[in-house]
């Protein structure tokens, strides 16, 4: 069970656990980040779903798992209008990074979801 912390009365953020490379495995942008650890750049992604056959539930939709890069959901992304540091110029450096890398593909998105959950993944033989 993960830590939590508390920051405004009566709401708790799960403090985010440090990978084996040294990184947080998430950011919760309201009480964990720190400009001291790099800037705050955010991306978001779509993950495309579709009615399964039957019209009873969503599945994940192939072009959400075909290899490919994910869309991004918002052309005003990356952004770093929330980064709180007071370096300009290399805030702007890492904006401009961040718009050269590649965004995760679907497999890739499962497991950053999947490290940052604490789940260990198993791949079916099947698939
Ligand atoms: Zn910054």
């Amino acid at each position: 069970m993960p830590q939590v912390s508390s920051v405004q009365s009566g709401t708790q953020y799960p403090v985010p656990e440090i990978a084996p490379h040294g990184s947080h495995l998430y950011f919760d942008s309201i009480n964990e980040y720190r400009p001291e650890q790099g800037h705050y750049v955010e991306e978001s992604v779509l993950v495309y779903l579709r009615l399964d056959d039957k019209s009873e539930k969503w599945i994940v939709d192939g072009s959400s798992i075909d290899g490919c890069a994910l869309d991004t959901s918002n052309e005003d992304y990356p952004f770093n209008g929330d980064c709180t540091c007071e370096n300009e110029e290399a805030c702007t450096a890492a904006l401009e990074h961040a718009r050269k890398t590649r965004v995760p593909t679907g497999d890739e998105l499962m497991h950053m979801l999947a490290e940052a959950l604490g789940y260990t993944l198993t791949k079916k033989e099947t698939i």
